[in-house]
């Protein structure tokens, strides 16, 4: 193809989109990642560039994350308080359809505790409403396995974006330990919110993960 008519096609285009009115609709999107991976403090900057040109927000986790209360909270010392908790039977769409409707852009902390249905009830609102809504949460549990609401928000968000931190020994950290009085546990309940004294959550790569588990394997034996 010569290049005028490359330039021809990419005017045509550019048109078309536009004049006739087609655009970008508004978007689930999933930003996931491992402990400490800086998801909460992403969320709070992203609120501030919307509230910052004037526009209305909600803010929602779900409400089985007791850490903080009612207030997102970073690791960096930022915080915010949430509009609106959301219980296992929230439904998402109802509530956003009676209270948030007017707003800009939607956001969900912890979203990996959310239900399936409140993933879907997400995915309706962005698109009946046209609303964005951005969900921020972990991947996988302490077992390496997926929570309810990451594994659906994995299976139908339009958008998903890893952040990424890193483990002790430099390499990505996608895993996450869970340690209970400093020992690695190998099993326990899928929930179990971490504090100060008792449990604690670790990233690691892989590799280091498998290594802590081994080790925690031996000293049980
Ligand atoms: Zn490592």
């Amino acid at each position: 193809m010569s290049f005028f008519v490359k330039c021809l096609y990419f005017l045509v285009t550019l048109c078309y989109t536009h004049y006739s009115g087609v655009r970008e609709m508004s978007k689930l999107k999933f930003y996931y990642g491992s402990m400490n991976c800086g998801k909460s403090t992403l969320l709070l900057q992203r609120i501030h560039n919307y509230e910052s040109r004037g526009m209305k927000i909600g803010l929602f986790k779900p409400a089985i994350d007791t850490k903080g209360d009612r207030e997102v909270v970073s690791r960096l010392g930022i915080s915010r308080e949430v509009d609106d908790l959301l219980t296992a039977d929230t439904n998402f769409y109802k509530l956003v359809r009676n209270k948030y409707s007017g707003c800009s852009c939607l956001f969900i902390d912890e979203a990996q505790f959310l239900q399936r249905e409140q993933v879907d009830e997400a995915l309706q609102v962005a698109c009946q409403f046209d609303l964005p809504v951005e969900c921020y949460g972990l991947r996988t549990d302490f077992r390496t396995e997926s929570f309810p609401g990451s594994r659906r928000l994995l299976e139908v968000a339009d958008e998903l974006r890893e952040l990424e931190t890193r483990c002790d020994c430099g390499r990505k950290a996608t895993l996450v330990g869970r340690f209970k009085n400093g020992v690695m546990a190998l099993d326990g309940a899928q929930v179990e919110i971490d504090n100060q004294e008792e449990i604690k959550y670790i990233s690691y790569c892989p590799k280091c993960y498998f290594k802590q588990k081994l080790k925690a394997r031996q000293k049980l034996d």
